[in-house]
């Protein structure tokens, strides 16, 4: 995501967006487990059939699986709230409103599992399975559920302008070393970690509704007043969609990929697209190559600068034009730091945002004529962070500077946003700097290469810039645990 900080400026946004392990085994995409997803939309009310195929990848057996329930999260007594105190009244502008995520019903060859809910807030839903799924073996289950849409400016929600479906639907939760990990929903960063799946999803709503969505439109048939579209991608870590009526679409082809972008509030719209597909060329080329067919970039309410979901996502329509098009890049990066190459974003989200906002100075670096230096951004960044550190340490008597934390140990807003994004953007550019261009710009591709499609952790950046011949590990370690004083 994209908490908006303007490396041009010392102007706080952001973007939201995060990390973790994940299952090494799982490469092959016939391999990979399966959602299908057939919903309707009806108003604010999603109702909606998945058929899940879980793969066993891993090594060991499972007598049930645990799904994200993120819909869950906007209920009236959620513990946790996607909503921060101070961004109550930009999200919630037609008064407070609630949603939620009810299962209705599992099943498994026609007869029905036991369900229920788990997690710190009742937002995980554990299946019971008929019986034991043992390694490289395979189980089918069905989840009906509805999803109740709150009026909410956020990733799941129906606004003034759009429908945002982020999250909207049971998403088998990441399993490593210590199981299934529940994601708790932070109101701080992106309180998301999964693995990648196939994914064919088929909508249902209003014929008028244009539907932006992660992967391929396969099929659209209208009858009445209503249109049903299907879209699929392959070795996706999750899917999302975005509905307007008012949305105009513009596209380009970059290598194999349409990037379109969605829109019903820009005055050029052309140079927004640019950017999406400036951006796109040069991270091909300088880490390695987006690996889907279409990339959607798409216009919304959102509260924070942008969000990213697996080719697609959602730009703030509430930004002024340098930082509309600074928040393009830094979400089109998170599609190689983040969506293919995914983390923990709970347990370290400075890992894909510092990337991303580091691949923000790239860009401008790489296109001068946008008005931007390199120096000029990391000046900028060393500067906001100093005053950071000097005002917290003037407020709370000490700076707490480690970034490798879990997001429920952020005090604020403010201080995520100095440690998950612009204290690693100054880190990479130092790191830059010592190692030089060719082992800085190797590492990044060995990375990017060895761990597309997993879940890479904060220690598999440093192996990948050892690797190069960098000796960098003491030097990321006095980042992530604060001992490093900038
Ligand atoms: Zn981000």
């Amino acid at each position: 995501m994209k908490k908006i900080f303007r490396l041009t400026a010392f102007i706080l946004l952001i973007t939201l967006c995060f990390t973790s392990w994940g299952c090494s085994s799982c490469k092959k995409s016939e391999r990979l487990s399966q959602y299908d997803v057939v919903a309707n939309l009806e108003g604010d009310t999603l109702t909606a059939k998945q058929t899940f195929t879980f793969y066993n990848c891993y090594e060991n057996s499972f007598k049930y699986l645990k799904f994200n329930l993120f819909g869950r999260a906007f209920r009236k007594d959620a513990k946790y709230s996607p909503v921060l105190p101070q961004h109550l009244s930009t999200s919630y502008p037609n008064g407070i409103s609630y949603g939620d995520m009810e299962i209705l019903a599992c099943y498994q060859e026609g007869k029905t599992l036991t369900f229920s809910y788990v997690g710190e807030d009742q937002t995980v839903l554990q299946v019971d399975l008929l019986r034991e799924v043992f390694p490289n073996e395979s189980a089918i289950i069905v989840i009906e559920y509805v999803l109740k849409l709150a009026d909410v400016v956020a990733r799941t929600g129906i606004n003034d302008n759009t429908i945002n479906l982020g999250n909207f639907y049971p998403i088998l939760c990441a399993y490593d070393q210590k199981g299934f990990y529940e994601c708790n929903y932070y109101g701080i960063g992106d309180p998301f970690y999964s693995e990648c799946a196939n994914y064919r999803v088929r909508l249902t709503c209003a014929k008028e509704l244009v539907v932006a969505s992660s992967g391929k439109k396969v099929l659209e048939q209208t009858e009445n007043d209503k249109k049903t579209t299907v879209f699929t991608i392959d070795n996706a870590r999750s899917f999302a969609m975005v509905l307007s009526s008012k949305f105009q679409t513009i596209s380009q082809k970059v290598d194999d990929t349409d990037i379109t972008y969605y829109y019903y509030e820009d005055a050029s719209p052309k140079t927004s697209l640019e950017q999406a597909v400036l951006a796109v060329k040069l991270f091909n080329e300088k880490f390695g190559k987006y690996p889907y067919s279409t990339y959607s970039v798409v216009q919304t309410q959102f509260v924070q600068g942008g969000m990213e979901y697996p080719a697609l996502v959602m730009i703030s329509d509430n930004l002024e034009s340098n930082a509309y098009g600074e928040v393009i890049v830094h979400e089109t990066a998170h599609q190689w730091w983040q969506t293919v190459v995914g983390n923990n974003e709970i347990e370290y989200g400075f890992l894909d945002e510092g990337l991303a906002e580091y691949s923000v100075v790239i860009f401008f670096e790489a296109y001068p004529e946008y008005g931007m230096t390199r120096s000029q951004m990391i000046k900028s960044a060393e500067q906001t962070y100093k005053i950071f550190c000097s005002v917290t340490d003037k407020l709370m008597g000490k700076v707490n500077t480690v970034m490798l934390r879990n997001l429920g140990e952020f005090s604020s807003e403010y201080e995520y946003v100095n440690l998950a994004y612009i204290k690693p953007c100054i880190m990479y550019d130092i790191l830059r700097k010592t190692v030089g261009e060719e082992r800085f710009f190797g590492a990044l591709k060995d990375y990017y290469e060895k761990y597309s499609f997993k879940n890479a952790t904060p220690y598999d950046i440093v192996g990948a810039f050892e690797r190069r011949g960098a000796d960098s590990n003491g030097f990321f370690k006095g980042f992530y645990d604060g001992t490093a004083i900038i």
